[in-house]
């Protein structure tokens, strides 16, 4: 048996007829930059995410980079984030010409340890930039008191997370704004890149909408120096026949994750933690054990595709060397990125898919006893 960590040929086939249709429509109309189901979707993202106004931009990371900028952040400022996230996150940070100021995670969540943010305020902290990572919501309340009493805005990168919860409020809904990426295999993927920023804050909304343009809302006339970061037609189009089955495909990834918890209770094994009132998307479903390494070759051997996210904390990449951060300095991030590692969770897995996952963990572990 050949498992996957996604499959997305299989998802495609639910609504390839629709989407043909409709891509067909545009090719027609040969309307492409922003336009009409852009503003759609944008109407609708907002009304999913529980926001008063979400802005379409190029990719996940644009949505990052473009709100920051929008708030005003750049070279001299810092901006308070989790090192154990993928890339795009600090580098966001890093391209507007801010410092990212990394604390450590809660081994428990895999989230930026709330309790560990005051401590690293100086003057120049400008925001504080908490990942909903694996599709599980950060611990967001601390965080907004202290942003809050020292007067920081925070961002949220949901680019992992749309569809999930905190305290009865969407990720992305919770702060002063939400990053979502549409990365195809994001829970809700375009094909292609795409983006998207979901916020309450209407200056700021107006703001990247002019930043996504070359800073302009006038053919011609630049306010600002922008950037070239629009949402396409046929990507948003694609995004609001896949938005209809998008909670459909949540509850499956929760299904098959609360099958696997069940399934490996009393192996050993770390299953996902999701607090009370937490409602976990299962973008990742992760494990942790100290055998990870020889438990990844043996499924990757036996067809099942296992994966590390993320082999490198943040602080111990080349590219932030710059930082000065040494080995040792996030001990919690560093542990995670050895001993934890994903398994295939898609909603479309079978019922015999998610039985021979389990059956070759349990003979792994035999193994190792
Ligand atoms: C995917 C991802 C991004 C970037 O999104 P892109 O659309 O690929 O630019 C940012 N942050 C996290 C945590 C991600 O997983």
């Amino acid at each position: 048996m050949k498992i996957p960590l996604l499959d997305l040929k299989k998802q495609y086939k639910q609504f390839q007829e629709e989407a043909a249709g409709k891509v067909e429509d545009i090719l027609t109309a040969q309307d492409f930059i922003l336009g009409r189901e852009v503003e759609d979707l944008e109407k609708n993202i907002a009304r999913y995410c529980g926001t008063k106004y979400a802005a379409g931009v190029a990719s996940g990371t644009d949505a990052l980079i473009l709100s920051l900028k929008a708030m005003g952040i750049g070279p001299g400022d810092e901006v308070i984030t989790t090192p154990f996230t993928f890339i795009a996150t600090s580098e966001a940070v890093s391209l507007v010409g801010a410092k990212p100021v990394f604390v450590d995670i809660d081994p428990k969540t895999y989230n930026m340890d709330p309790s560990l943010i005051e401590k690293k305020i100086t003057p120049k902290t400008k925001a504080i930039l908490p990942v909903h990572l694996y599709g599980l919501c950060a611990d967001m309340d601390p965080i907004l008191k202290i942003g809050k009493s020292h007067g920081l805005k925070i961002i949220e990168d949901t680019a992992q997370a749309i569809g999930s919860e905190y305290k009865g409020k969407k990720a992305g809904s919770i702060s002063d704004a939400g990053a979502l990426s549409f990365f195809p295999s994001k829970n809700l993927g375009a094909f292609g890149d795409a983006g998207m920023v979901v916020t309450n804050d209407e200056n700021l909304y107006k703001m990247i909408k002019l930043l996504r343009v070359h800073g302009s809302d006038r053919r011609y006339y630049h306010d600002k120096i922008g950037y070239n970061s629009r949402l396409d037609n046929l990507q948003a189009a694609v995004l609001n026949i896949k938005l209809k089955y998008l909670d459909k495909w949540l509850d499956e990834r929760i299904n098959n994750a609360e099958f696997f918890n069940e399934e490996l209770e009393g192996t050993g094994l770390i299953t996902p933690h999701v607090p009370d009132g937490y409602k976990h998307s299962y973008h990742l479903y992760t494990l942790r054990s100290p055998q990870k390494s020889a438990i990844e070759e043996y499924l990757n051997n036996n067809g099942i595709e296992a994966r590390t996210y993320y082999p490198v904390p943040l602080h111990m990449q080349k590219c932030f060397k710059c930082l000065g951060y040494e080995e040792g300095a996030f001990p919690n991030a560093e542990k995670a990125s050895r001993d934890a590692f994903s398994i295939p969770v898609y909603p479309e897995l079978t019922g015999q898919q998610k039985k021979y996952i389990v059956e070759k963990i349990m003979a792994c572990i035999k193994l190792k006893k």
